[in-house]
């Protein structure tokens, strides 16, 4: 794992809402180098911060194409940005430690619980073999699933619904990342992770500090829950009710 060089602290660049490719490619790049160094900072076992194919994927997906044309300025900034509807694409950092921890591999098929605005799909896409997400409103799972397709990622598949309940027809998951905190952890999602499988899920209330948690189920079938930080998620919303 090479050791990435001197982190681009201030964005020399001014982005446009039309600003052109060679301009988000060194913005992105700058972005990169933050994340990472955010990632070192936040793990001092001396281990690299991330894996290298995660943070290619972050160095490839082109997040601007994934927020609307007023916040495109600000599309490589290492924060949430507004995407309509109440919602948010979330922070790349907190994208890169949620795709980290779940080890994506070659072969996994994962489920996402909160499309948006594609942004975390895309980036699993580039990781993994298939990706199923869903998502609650309905105008944003449109405009996920034409963007999606429309930037070639043929190896996602979206739908409108709660993601609470997961997807059972394509269960089990190799790996489930959910985007919207929830109060507890949805049941159904911990049946339709695969034995050997990872979970990250934000947990807690709107107003109250949520724990990003991090959970294993061994090959017998226990559920093993890591705290990996404080976080800030929107709810996952959905008039679901336990099984
Ligand atoms: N992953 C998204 C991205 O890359 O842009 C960001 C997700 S945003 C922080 C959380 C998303 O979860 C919102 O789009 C919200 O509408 C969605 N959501 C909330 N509750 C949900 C539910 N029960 N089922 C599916 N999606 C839900």
């Amino acid at each position: 794992m090479r050791v990435r060089g001197a982190v681009c602290c201030v964005m020399l660049l001014a982005l446009t809402a039309h600003g052109d490719e060679a301009d988000y490619a060194i913005a992105r790049a700058a972005m990169v180098d933050e994340v990472y160094f955010y990632a070192t900072l936040a793990r001092d076992t001396g281990e690299a911060a991330l894996n290298e194919d995660v943070m290619q994927a972050l160095g490839t997906v082109e997040r601007h194409e994934f927020v609307p044309a007023r916040q495109k300025p600000f599309a490589y900034e290492n924060r949430p940005l507004p995407i309509g509807y109440g919602q948010t694409i979330s922070q790349p950092y907190i994208v890169a430690i949620m795709t980290d921890l779940i080890e994506p591999g070659g072969g996994d098929v994962v489920l996402e619980i909160g499309t948006g605005s594609g942004y975390q799909a895309a980036i699993l896409s580039a990781l993994v073999h298939h990706v199923y997400s869903i998502e609650i409103i309905e105008p944003l799972a449109d405009g996920a699933a034409a963007r999606l397709a429309r930037l070639g990622h043929d190896n996602i598949t979206t739908k409108l619904g709660d993601g609470y309940y997961g997807w059972q027809e394509h269960a089990p998951f190799d790996a489930i990342v959910v985007t919207a905190a929830a109060s507890h952890i949805p049941p159904s999602l911990v049946r339709q992770l695969r034995p050997g499988g990872r979970m990250i899920i934000p947990v807690g209330g709107q107003f109250t500090t949520q724990q990003l948690l991090l959970l294993t189920k061994t090959d017998d079938e226990k559920i093993i829950t890591r705290q990996i930080a404080a976080v800030r998620f929107v709810p996952l919303t959905g008039e679901h009710q336990d099984e």
